[in-house]
């Protein structure tokens, strides 16, 4: 069996369409949609990031602003910069790359961004509202993920879904979309014992961890769903290339659909970054009108 492919570049163009719709028509009503971008040190996989980003708002029609600061900045600086971006009504979201250098309280940081503008959906009030089943930002990797999911109707009613990883920005909130759709969620983390016990039953398997290629096709049920969110750089005697935390050439022959690595999590990340940003910007039209 060879899987068919999740391909989020081209569910991102067709997204990102509609987004760009709804941007020009909030500019013809004189809101004009906008991102704040703050990004603090030099860690080169952040600023291609931050670039990415800006670069998706520009071509969506969404205003961004970017501010970059030294690892070595003063934190106050940071957070006057957050209080002043949070008081600004031209400003509808405000995201705070992560990672922050060490001297940064990353915690405080994200706590810092007023709620309404939290289109990352770090803020623990808007973690809360994810948990009560009433999101008010669900935060753009687990949300792409649930979009990919349901361009091909996978089903998840009663599902066993694995989750590989739980962090706060992908596997938690993940679980809790998962969980709101009726799966049966089961979340490995490093202590877990025997993985592939848990990812060979898996309906549905997410993986999430940062280990390039670690869920081999031997892991995966046969006809199962299979979405790859790592991100890994492939050591230079091994060709530098990005690579998931699944073997996508074992993966392949077992799995029924599967996201590529590039091309397929990754993209539809920046997707519902822009999502959020325009949803903010509407809320702001609505309370106007
Ligand atoms: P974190 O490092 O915050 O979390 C990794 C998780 O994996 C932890 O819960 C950890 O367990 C778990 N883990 C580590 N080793 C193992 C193991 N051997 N077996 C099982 N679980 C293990 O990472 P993130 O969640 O931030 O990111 C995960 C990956 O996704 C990274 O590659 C990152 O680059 C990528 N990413 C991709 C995005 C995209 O847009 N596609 C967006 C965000 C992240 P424990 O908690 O016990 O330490």
């Amino acid at each position: 069996m060879t899987a068919a492919i999740i391909d989020g570049n081209a569910l991102s163009a067709e997204i990102r369409a509609k987004l760009a719709e709804r941007a020009a028509t909030l500019n013809a009503n004189g809101v004009s949609p906008c991102l704040a971008v703050i990004l603090v040190g030099e860690d080169p996989a952040s600023a291609v990031y931050v670039r990415n980003k800006v670069a998706a708002c520009e071509k969506a029609g969404v205003r961004s602003l970017r501010d970059v600061y030294a690892a070595d900045v003063d934190p106050a600086v940071v957070f006057a910069r957050i209080a002043a971006l949070n008081a600004d009504p031209t400003v509808h979201g405000i995201l705070v790359q992560l990672p922050l250098p060490k001297n940064f309280d990353s915690n405080a940081v994200l706590e810092a961004i007023a709620p309404a503008k939290d289109v990352d959906g770090f803020h623990a009030e808007n973690v809360g509202a994810l948990m009560q089943g009433n999101p008010r930002f669900i935060p753009c990797t687990p949300y792409g993920v649930m979009e990919m999911l349901k361009s091909r109707n996978v089903n998840l009613k009663g599902a066993e879904v694995v989750i590989v990883g739980r962090s706060n920005i992908v596997g938690k909130p993940m679980a809790m979309l998962l969980l709101a759709q009726s799966a049966t969620v089961t979340i490995c983390h490093s202590q877990s014992r025997d993985l592939a016990f848990h990812t060979r039953r898996a309906d549905v398997l997410v993986a999430a961890v940062g280990r390039a290629k670690m869920i081999t096709g031997d892991m995966i049920k046969p006809g199962a769903t299979v979405i790859d969110v790592g991100i890994n750089r492939l050591p230079a005697e091994q060709g530098g290339k990005l690579c998931g935390d699944v073997d996508f050439e074992s993966a392949k022959e077992v799995a029924g659909l599967i996201t590529p690595v590039p091309g397929g999590v990754g993209p539809m990340t920046i997707t519902m970054l822009l999502a959020n940003t325009i949803e903010s910007a509407e809320r702001v039209a609505g309370e106007k009108a």
